[in-house]
């Protein structure tokens, strides 16, 4: 190792674009593009890390998203020691969290410093030579389990079937699409997939009284948690855990480690899903799911993008308390911007591999990363 440490020479944030055979539906809207965006560090040293920022939703978030890091991060980190990540994630919180108020704009603000957040982890673990996973404190796992997420509301059944064929721990129904389509779903999957674990996830669909009418199926489907049943800024998610007999799911669409306080201590969580690519990065979903507010609570990191956070989404799973740990989030739809982007896939027989390198331990296929944009 250097002893003087690298100084950060760029941050430059990579748009990618994939096609998507079939859209992915959810209560919410349809996603009919794979969006994805990167950010990549580069330093003095010559050592480049890669984050992954995440751009999702709304259609046109990956211009925003490369405003942001181009004009609102990169400024701040231009010449900065490579050092911490914490310190850096930190600085770039402290200096952008009033911009981002007064914007109105905490969301892309989060998912923006998270893919430099990645990216600093990326770097600070090939500076070390070692995987996050070490620098994170986690002992040697070579594989850890995923569950299948993505499923409905087409053909839920067939889906849940081959989730359970391809060795998959668990599957995820989405719901929220009117009472009897639910109740049908709820009846394919169970079907195909006898006794594996169920969870279902509602994306925020339901007012309280639809949530009240719906709790009775999913008890009787077995369902293990319901996820975001509704809107996150609705007051009656006070009443929630009186409504559903099973644990509530939620954290993908929260801000701020406050904010997680918040809802744990109302009560209003029982698993954790902060998401990498948008809650603050492995600096933040660490620090949330490893808080004492959150010690009752089961942590399933949620996962929804492409391969590099992905990757980091593994390294920091590796490092949560295994005995409240559940399973990593994998979409089951064909992602491009997962597969293609990596010539060692990290899906091993429905579980996940633990990357070994230093780093994120990946390595980005340069043809395929041209062929999507980057
Ligand atoms: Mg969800």
């Amino acid at each position: 190792m250097a002893t003087t440490k690298p100084r950060i020479t760029d941050v430059r944030p990579i748009p990618l674009r994939a096609p998507i055979d079939r859209p992915v539906r959810m209560a919410l809207g349809e996603m009919r593009w794979r969006n994805g965006c990167l950010v990549e560090i580069t330093t003095d040293a010559g050592v480049v890390g890669i984050g992954e920022s995440w751009v999702n939703f709304p259609a046109w978030a990956p211009a925003e998203r490369v405003a942001t890091i181009t004009e609102g991060i990169r400024p701040l980190l231009i010449g900065e020691t490579v050092d911490d990540p914490r310190r850096l994630q930190r600085k770039l919180l402290t200096r952008l969290q009033r911009i981002a108020l007064q914007w109105g704009a905490i969301g892309p603000i989060y998912q923006a410093i998270s893919g430099v957040d990645l990216a600093l982890w990326d770097l600070a673990g090939k500076l070390e030579g070692v995987p996050v996973w070490k620098l994170l404190g986690a002992p040697r796992q070579d594989l850890v389990p995923a569950y299948a997420s993505g499923l409905g509301p087409d053909n839920p059944g067939e889906q849940a079937q081959a989730a359970v064929e391809a060795g998959f721990a668990a599957v995820k129904l989405k719901v929220g699409f009117g009472r009897e389509r639910d109740l049908a779903n709820l009846e394919k999957v169970r079907a195909a997939i006898e006794d594996c674990p169920l969870f279902t996830d509602a994306n925020q669909g339901w007012s309280l009284d639809e949530a009240r009418a719906m709790s009775p199926a999913l008890a009787e489907a077995g369902a293990r948690w319901i996820e975001e049943p509704l809107s996150v800024d609705d007051d009656a998610w006070d009443e929630v855990g009186q409504v559903f007999p099973m644990p509530v799911a939620g954290g993908e669409n929260l801000y701020g480690a406050r904010e997680f306080s918040r809802w744990l201590e109302g009560g209003r969580l029982q698993v954790l899903q902060p998401d990498v690519c948008k809650c603050g990065g492995i600096t933040a979903a660490y620090d949330i799911l490893t808080s004492p507010s959150a010690a009752q609570a089961r942590l399933a990191p949620h996962y929804f993008g492409g391969a590099v956070g992905l990757a980091a989404t593994i390294h920091l799973f590796a490092a949560l308390p295994i005995e409240r740990r559940v399973m990593v989030e994998y979409d089951i739809n064909p992602n491009q911007l997962r597969e293609s982007l990596l010539d060692e896939p990290l899906l091993v027989g429905g579980q996940l591999r633990v990357p070994d390198g230093p780093g994120l331990g990946i390595k980005l296929n340069d043809r395929a990363l041209a062929e999507l944009g980057g």
